[in-house]
């Protein structure tokens, strides 16, 4: 297929986590993809080998600003967000303006471009969840002024815009929540519960638990997610979709799985709960499974393997960087 015949996809974000996984899947199935990403979170290893490549082409670029892009697009996947709770406390209004303004901008893009947009929600629109599992239908238990309300009424406020849009103007949309996601490219030091714990191993440092470690979260690995997206990304339903792994369990047990992974001899040490940091958290995939015959196919086992080879052949010195990017 010519570059001229390509379908062309726009993802925001696009040097983050998330977002470096999905530019490698849609070069994968043959599009021309056009990253974008202002690089505050993100970082340019995460595409540099995509660089090189004919189809691929990067915009250094904030989409809190008004954005352009020349051409034809038939999608634009909208991934840009800080997504990790010591990040979003950290730069509040630029996650509130990415979630908000930024998504205006990209609904405003798709519109004029006539291009299908797929808007990245989470698990936090239930906030602290009082329904268990989660179902799309659960409207949430969100504290607006807590430390978390930056980017739950960022996301909330994108789901609403996102589906005034589709209501309004016709515009073709699709909203995906997604649920605790880890793999290779995580920052070590954004603070997540993976990263800390595979790092504080690697360097012999004791694990830090919040809380008394009851609370449960129940994580993804990369690719089923990507695959999740894909899906969602080509299938014809508007509302939101859970993607997620339903597999639950204490951050204490997830501890005890990082010490036997990483053979580490370090101990678990308590450290206070943060606010709001939600009690609970399993993905309903009812919906997942039924529209897009999707579910999770990598096991946790397998998952933390992948991912520790990864943090393992990092350079040492990545290990001992300042604790946050912003401190
Ligand atoms: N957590 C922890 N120790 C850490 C980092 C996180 O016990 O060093 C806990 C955190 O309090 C939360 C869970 O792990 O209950 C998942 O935190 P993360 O920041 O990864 O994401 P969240 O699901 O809270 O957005």
């Amino acid at each position: 297929m010519s570059l001229t015949e390509k379908k062309r996809v726009l993802i925001t974000g696009a040097a983050g986590f998330l977002g470096s996984h999905l530019c490698d899947r849609f070069i994968k199935e043959g599009y021309y993809v056009i990253g974008m990403d202002n690089l505050i979170t993100g970082d340019l290893a995460n595409i540099q080998h995509l660089f090189k490549l004919e189809n691929f082409e990067f915009y250094h670029h904030d989409v809190s600003k008004f954005v352009f892009v020349p051409g034809e697009l038939h999608y634009i996947l909208h991934f840009a967000s800080p997504a990790s709770p010591i990040d979003y406390l950290k730069i509040p209004i630029q996650t509130l303006k990415v979630g908000s303004l930024g998504t205006h901008n990209l609904l405003g893009l798709a519109r004029v471009k006539k291009a299908r947009i797929l808007v990245a929600s989470t698990s936090e629109v239930y906030g602290d969840p009082t329904v268990h599992p989660q179902t799309e239908e659960y409207w949430g238990n969100v504290n607006p002024v807590g430390p978390r309300g930056v980017y739950d009424e960022a996301k909330r406020f994108q789901e609403a815009i996102t589906m005034a849009y589709h209501t309004y103007h016709g515009l073709e949309t699709r909203i995906i929540r997604i649920f605790n996601t880890y793999g290779p490219r995580m920052r070590l030091n954004d603070g997540r519960v993976l990263p800390a714990f595979i790092g504080q191993a690697l360097r012999g440092e004791d694990l830090t638990i919040f809380g008394d470690g009851s609370q449960t979260r129940s994580f993804c690995y990369v690719d089923d997610l990507v695959e999740g997206i894909y899906r969602l990304l080509l299938s014809d339903y508007a509302n939101p979709v859970n993607i997620g792994n339903p597999s639950e369990i204490t951050i204490k047990e997830f501890g005890d799985e990082i010490l036997k992974l990483t053979g580490s001899a370090v101990k678990m040490i308590m450290k206070p709960l943060p606010q709001d940091d939600p009690k609970q958290r399993q993905p309903d995939i009812t919906k997942a499974r039924q529209i897009l015959g999707w579910e999770p196919k990598v096991d946790r086992a397998e998952g933390l393997k992948r991912t520790y080879d990864y943090f393992k052949n990092l350079p040492k010195e990545e290990l001992y960087k300042s604790a946050h990017r912003f401190s």
